[in-house]
């Protein structure tokens, strides 16, 4: 359906938990997170139930995200339940990748079209020093698992590992049919205390790799580059130096059942409970309220209300 500004919204990012077994520094605090209590996470059949109704609403993707996606017991069932939906077309998953290698022939039996994996280094100090915890090899062989199995992947990447490894990590891309995308650190959740020279413009990526040659193919958000001689490709993501709220197709379900209609907004619609008609009217005025763009990104002010991303779904 469109927003009241004509904006076509036909994408749902679902956050299924808040938990993970990652503590990425920018996302979540090592010790001390308040979990939501288990009363309060959407069932998947409340999820089941609203992505139908978006559906009907002209809805044609969801994304799986968290936490951690694959933490929440019983994944594929979800990813089944959404593939029987009329006009759902794509169902992909946001991941760490830590469990992904051996859930991963249930999530394809189920039907899930791509995956996006989040790593942002291959070196494992600095992963460790990212990540609060080990994974650099188990994710790698988790990609390319997803290739050989024929299955789309992205690997999202924050740039704030050494500028040497960002160009050792979009060298991922040179061998393997897969786009790396460096995304900006946001001032969300422990990202917004990061200092200022932490929120690197995806700028400083191109400017270390003067090889990369820019593609007109559409790439949704992102800006599309190619290694010469490179079978993927490379993207940059720009939500803090170059805002794309213009383009934005997509709201976000939080996993205790708020309706966030901006990523950087605090305004929250809770669809708990809801069945129905009043189910339908409620999404239907929360994606019609979109608002027509966030207030510039700065490092230091938190926005989403001080929401991390964990508890949002990126
Ligand atoms: N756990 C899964 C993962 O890491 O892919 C899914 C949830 S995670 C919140 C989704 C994405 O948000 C990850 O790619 C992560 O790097 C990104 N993210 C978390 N906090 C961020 C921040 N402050 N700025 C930019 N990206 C952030
Ligand atoms: Fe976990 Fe993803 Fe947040 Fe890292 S970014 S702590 S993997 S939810």
């Amino acid at each position: 359906m469109k927003d009241s500004l004509g904006r076509t919204i036909n994408y749902l990012r679902v956050s299924v938990t808040d938990r993970c077994n990652l503590r990425c520094r920018y996302c979540m605090p090592e010790e001390g997170v308040e979990w939501l209590p288990h009363e309060d996470i959407l069932s998947y059949e409340d999820i089941l139930r609203l992505a139908a109704i978006f559906a009907r609403l002209g809805g044609e993707k969801v994304r799986l995200t968290g936490g951690e996606p694959l933490a929440r017991k019983g994944l594929a069932t979800l990813v089944a339940g959404l593939r029987a939906i009329d006009g759902i077309r794509e169902i992909a998953v946001t991941t760490n990748g830590a469990l992904l290698e051996e859930q991963l022939p249930g999530l394809l039996a189920a039907g899930l079209t791509g995956v996006n994996i989040s790593l942002d280094t291959l070196n494992e100090w600095t992963f460790r020093q990212i990540t609060r915890r080990e994974g650099v090899r188990r994710t790698v062989k988790a990609i390319d698992t997803c290739l050989a199995a024929g299955l789309p992947v992205k690997v999202n990447c924050v740039p704030i590992a050494p500028e040497e490894e960002l160009v050792e990590l979009a060298g991922l891309a040179k061998g393997r049919s897969l786009a790396v995308r460096f995304i900006e650190l946001m001032p969300l959740g422990p990202g917004a205390q990061f200092p200022p020279e932490a929120f690197q413009p995806c700028s400083a990526v191109l400017e270390r790799l003067p090889e990369l040659r820019a593609l007109r193919a559409p790439g949704g958000v992102a800006r599309l580059y190619q290694l010469p001689g490179a079978v993927g490709r490379v993207g940059l993501i720009s939500p803090v130096s170059h805002d794309f709220c213009a383009r934005c197709d997509r709201v976000r379900l939080t996993s205790d059942g708020k309706l966030k209609p901006c990523l950087h907004s605090d305004k929250e619609i809770s669809l708990r409970g809801l069945t129905g008609r009043a189910l339908r009217d409620a999404l239907a005025a929360a994606i019609a309220a979109k608002p027509r763009e966030h207030p510039p990104l700065t490092p230091g002010e938190a926005t989403a209300g001080g929401r991390p991303m964990h508890r949002i779904g990126g």
